[in-house]
């Protein structure tokens, strides 16, 4: 097939290595630059260092409410070694765009570029809101900053597209994630001593054994929800570090896990982590005994919330028929921004081109075909653009 718009433009984004270890304000400035071509503003939201940014652009009236496509602007990195072609030079092969990002989430942001004249052009009555986030891959970090600034827009928007791969399915719940570093600090010594010393690796490893046993509980007797796999809540220790010799006591260890909740309606999240921190405190104060100055130290490292539309909300019919699809919605294995626009009040859905499964891999991919769709996608959403959003988010 002859490549839709979107791909030549897809090709220049995979060449920004918007990695999220690095800088993406080449990217954020290529959006930038098409957008003021056509005479539409857009305003940064850098972060702290002014390394990275967000971008957020009204298309359309401000006073009135509209529709937000959201997209993540950086990548995971590309350092798998079986890469067929080079992950940041797209390389259009049988129908099929490969490089890092193709498929999350660069495709979607092609096909709103390729389609910015024609939203221009249409959006006279119900405005687009486009919202571009760094550092999703890394937790969610550059979002709770630009969700609060489209919450806070003139008129709250009544509904989010997240473009993240699904085929151009909506899926309306992804469970919610917080993780953790726990920093044991005990006291060294020889190990012919231990008495006179305090043992950060074996209280460490005490907090990993109450961490699986609650796993285990909650996998067997805590709430369920048949539509995710696994369908309840999972906690998972990622690693654990400590000592350095067998005749020291380690006076220091370090160990990370994560809670990942399925939507949490009966307040089941908090009740869990306070007994995780009251087995922590529980080893803090076992190590203080021989110690005094020991300590364990709880720092939060990624935390997002769930996402739980409700599948008959009226924007989640309103977004299946842009996207012309007539399957049910579905939840997803991923976590995405989504859960911060729904916690901010905005009905949100995930609609995107491509599979997660292709991505965070060597040879990402996303199809010319799918490509295509998102830009019919993107028409049908202009068509609807000079009518009141209620007239046909209700309809
Ligand atoms: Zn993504």
């Amino acid at each position: 097939m002859t490549p839709p718009a979107s791909a030549t433009i897809l090709k220049e984004l995979v060449g920004f290595a918007s990695v999220s270890a690095n800088s993406n304000l080449d990217i954020i400035a290529y959006v930038e630059e098409r957008l003021a071509s056509l005479g539409i503003a857009s305003r940064r939201l850098p972060d702290k260092m002014a390394k990275k940014a967000s971008l957020l652009a009204t298309i359309g009236p401000t006073d009135r409410a509209g529709i937000v496509l959201s997209a993540h602007t950086d990548v995971v990195p590309a350092s798998e070694p079986n890469w067929s072609s080079p992950p940041f030079e797209a390389s259009l092969r049988d129908g099929r765009l490969y490089g890092r990002g193709a498929c999350d989430m660069k495709g979607f942001i092609a096909a709103i570029l390729a389609q910015l004249p024609l939203l221009h052009r249409e959006a006279s009555e119900t405005p687009v809101h486009l919202a571009f986030s760094y550092d999703e891959e890394v937790g969610c970090r550059g979002a709770p900053d630009l969700v609060a600034e489209v919450a806070g827009l003139p008129v709250k928007p009544a509904v989010c597209i997240v473009g993240e791969p699904t085929s151009l399915q909506i899926a309306t719940a992804h469970k919610g994630k917080v993780a953790y570093r726990i920093t044991v600090t005990g006291r060294t010594g020889h190990s012919a001593l231990p008495h006179r010393a305090a043992n950060a690796v074996t209280a460490a490893a005490r907090i990993a054994a109450m961490l699986g046993d609650l796993a285990d509980e909650v996998a067997i007797s805590g709430p369920r929800d048949e539509s995710f796999d696994p369908p309840y809540t999972t906690i998972h220790v990622g690693s654990l570090h400590g000592g350095s010799a067998l005749n020291l006591v380690p006076d220091r260890a370090v160990l990370e896990y994560e809670i990942r909740n399925i939507p949490d309606r009966e307040g089941g999240i908090p009740v869990l982590c306070s007994r995780i921190e009251a087995g922590i405190a529980a080893e803090c104060q076992a190590l203080r005994r021989s110690a005094p100055e020991a300590d364990i130290l709880i720092e939060e490292i990624v935390a997002y919330p769930q996402l739980a539309t409700a599948a008959d909300h009226p924007a989640v019919a309103a977004v299946a028929r842009l996207a012309g699809t007539e399957a049910r919605p579905r939840t997803v294995s991923f976590g995405t921004e989504a859960g911060l626009y729904a916690e901010a009040g905005i009905p949100t859905v995930i609609c995107g081109p491509g599979d997660m499964t292709r991505a965070h891999k060597a040879d990402e991919w996303i199809g010319l075909d799918e490509l295509a769709a998102t830009e019919r996608m993107l028409e049908r959403l202009a068509g609807r653009l000079r009518q009141p959003l209620a007239t046909w988010m209700i309809s």
